[in-house]
């Protein structure tokens, strides 16, 4: 059509916009290392809340007995039974049911979602065998992930700051979740005991420093994003507490509301997040999450399809429902190794109705979904180097042998290959290949439930 010149030229600019090249991806990363610092320096000083977790003992691998974790984050929440076997053994067996969270209850009550989690707990220890029954005098003891930001008040309390992710309950914002979690599990007649409420990312640092003890820091791509790192204590100038034993106290960042000039937006982010339920919040998330990306890719289509007839001379209505092409789908496009692209046909043609695409116009969908993940996964290394950078690990030191690990969760990293490799690789060319020797990124699959088990028996009353 006459308006194809118009198609390369709205994609050409995006492309643009979205650009991470080295330099500037060093300034996010020095940005963040400036936010992490105001952070801890004093309440509200940062857009990066710093929030302490009161983690000051990561597991040591002695850990033993049985334990439970539910896992509360996006779209979907697991129960988990996790037997740990020490040293010697380690996770011995996980076990574990995974329920989606009907969407009404996303925005309901609290009451509502504590109660529909706590039945379904109820339910997956009502179905144990007998051997899992604990001894008399002896309650069973639960790590509670929770991955939205909780200004903790000891390591199982704390109240709920702000929901995220799509999640929207005003009458639990500023109220203790394991109270209302407690509460639930009591009305269901649940006898547990919460002793450790953990975010996510935090409970993947665990996860892995079980196995690994050069683990400093977890970070999760998933629905949303965010990390935690261990700091020192004395380097936590609005910690009031004593300074622990370890010297060390595990930080939960909410990176997911990193925002800093430097960061690449376009007129389709600041549309997303205008329509979004948190506007004005959590913009880093915004560009990198599993949440997000399909519809930044959506959002280009749309604009493709009104301005330059991209998809024949009407606009497919399915392309303005919002979240219709989710990230799963994007990735299943952009990893189309067919001549003809017929993966990106079919999600075309399945999810939007949009039937008999050429070639040319497919290309240009797989262009869009590697724009924008390339951008995401670029922008979450740069996090990453802000984070090594705070603990003075990006770089060697003449006669030093230090090796540091991050761990990783979350299904966006682990499924998404594209996105990976290229987090992988620009990590490295942040790090040059020197300190990269260094630095390694592990997978911590469910970290975050087996971590929260770990961290129940770590603050078990029983040990
Ligand atoms: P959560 O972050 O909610 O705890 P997950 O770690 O399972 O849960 O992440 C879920 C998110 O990961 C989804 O929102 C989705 O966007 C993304 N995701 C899941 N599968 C894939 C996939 N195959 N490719 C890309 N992204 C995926
Ligand atoms: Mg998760």
């Amino acid at each position: 059509s006459g308006k194809w010149g118009e198609v390369l030229r709205i994609v050409k600019e995006f492309d643009k916009q979205c650009g991470t090249p080295i330099q500037k991806l060093r300034q996010i990363g020095d940005a963040m290392e400036v936010e992490m610092h105001a952070g801890l320096a004093s309440e509200g000083a940062s857009k990066l809340k710093m929030l302490i977790s009161f983690v000051d003992n990561l597991p040591t691998g002695d850990e033993k007995g049985l334990f439970y974790a539910l896992d509360l984050g996006g779209t979907n929440f697991r129960a988990l039974r996790v037997h740990l076997g020490g040293k010697e053994k380690g996770v011995v067996k996980i076990e574990s049911e995974e329920v989606s969270i009907p969407p009404h209850l996303m925005t309901s009550s609290s009451n509502e979602l504590f109660d529909f989690i706590a039945t379904s707990l109820a339910k997956f220890i009502s179905s144990e065998p007998e051997e899992f029954h604990p001894p008399p005098g002896r309650r069973r003891e639960l790590g509670f992930t929770f991955s939205f930001p909780v200004s903790q008040t000891s390591i199982a309390s704390g109240a709920l700051l702000k929901w995220t992710k799509g999640f929207h309950i005003d009458d639990v914002v500023g109220e203790d979740v394991v109270k209302a979690l407690t509460k639930s599990m009591e009305k269901v007649g649940l006898d547990m005991r919460v002793a450790a409420l953990v975010n996510d990312t935090v409970g993947t640092l665990a996860r892995a420093r079980f196995g690994d003890q050069d683990v400093i820091a977890g970070v999760i791509l998933g629905t949303g994003t965010n990390a935690a790192y261990v700091e020192r204590a004395q380097a936590i100038p609005k910690w009031q507490g004593h300074l622990p034993k370890s010297g060390e106290m595990v930080i939960n960042m909410e990176w997911g509301n990193f925002r800093s000039s430097y960061l690449p937006l376009t007129e389709y982010d600041h549309a997303l997040d205008r329509a979004s339920l948190n506007r004005g919040e959590q913009i880093f998330e915004k560009i990198i999450s599993g949440m997000y990306l399909g519809d930044i890719v959506r959002r280009v289509l749309l604009k493709l399809a009104g301005e330059a007839d991209f998809f024949g001379d009407t606009v497919p209505p399915k392309l303005r429902i919002p979240f219709i092409l989710r990230t799963p789908d994007m990735s299943a496009m952009h990893h189309d190794t067919s001549s003809d692209l017929k993966v990106v046909g079919n999600k075309l043609r399945d999810i939007l109705e949009i039937h008999n695409t050429s070639l040319k116009v497919r290309k240009i969908v797989v262009e869009l979904c590697d724009i924008v993940a390339t951008r995401g996964a670029r922008l979450a290394a740069a996090g990453i180097l802000g984070i090594l950078k705070k603990i003075g690990r990006d770089t060697v030191k003449v006669g030093e042998k230090q090796r540091s690990a991050i761990a990783l969760d979350g299904a966006l990293f682990e499924h998404y290959t594209k996105f990976r490799t290229c987090l992988e690789s620009t990590l490295k060319e942040l790090l040059g290949d020197e300190a990269s020797e260094t630095i390694c990124i592990r997978q911590s699959n469910d970290g975050s439930g087996i971590g929260a088990a770990l961290l129940a028996a770590s603050h078990s009353n029983y040990s």
